[in-house]
């Protein structure tokens, strides 16, 4: 981002806010100190998640809708819950992360907001995804799961 006063392109979030669509931030030119405001369209603010291995892979909000939808399979937890989660978790991110958020940042958004829903699925959550420490390897490795398991119905289903 520009420094409106002196050009120059480098320049530190002092403050993010998030609206509806959008992610408002209080900036400090790196060069002159004098500060700005932007306001970034949140689906053009192309955020990279950074995974355990260090490789980057885009955003996707899906991808944890994914993960949440399986941790809550058969748990009292509404699409509205799932919703509101992954409202939360996105707006963090933003707040929070301006390029590149480290996956396990969004796991552990994702625990917090789970934690106070439904503890079951909350257990479910961690358990997987503590192993993994990335939440697009936990979430495909949690679909084969509990694909086995609906191929194998266990006692305590
Ligand atoms: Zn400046």
């Amino acid at each position: 981002m520009m420094c409106p006063y002196c050009r120059f392109d480098e320049s530190k979030v002092v403050d993010s806010r998030t609206t509806q669509d959008s992610v408002r931030r209080r900036r400090e030119c790196l060069k002159c100190n004098r500060r700005f405001t932007t306001y970034e369209r949140i689906d053009e603010a192309t955020v990279k998640v950074v995974k355990k291995d260090k490789s980057r892979v885009p955003f996707e909000r899906d991808k944890i809708r994914v993960g949440l939808e399986k941790a809550c399979y058969k748990r009292p937890v509404s699409e509205e819950q799932i919703e509101l989660i992954i409202a939360n978790v996105e707006a963090k991110i933003y707040e929070n992360y301006e390029r590149e958020v480290p996956s396990q940042y969004i796991g552990e958004c994702v625990f917090a907001a789970l934690k106070g829903i439904d503890q079951v699925s909350f257990v479910r959550f961690a358990s997987v995804y503590r192993e993994f420490k990335d939440v697009s390897d936990f979430v495909e490795e949690l679909s084969v799961m509990l694909q086995e398991r609906q191929r194998t119905p266990s006692a305590t289903e």
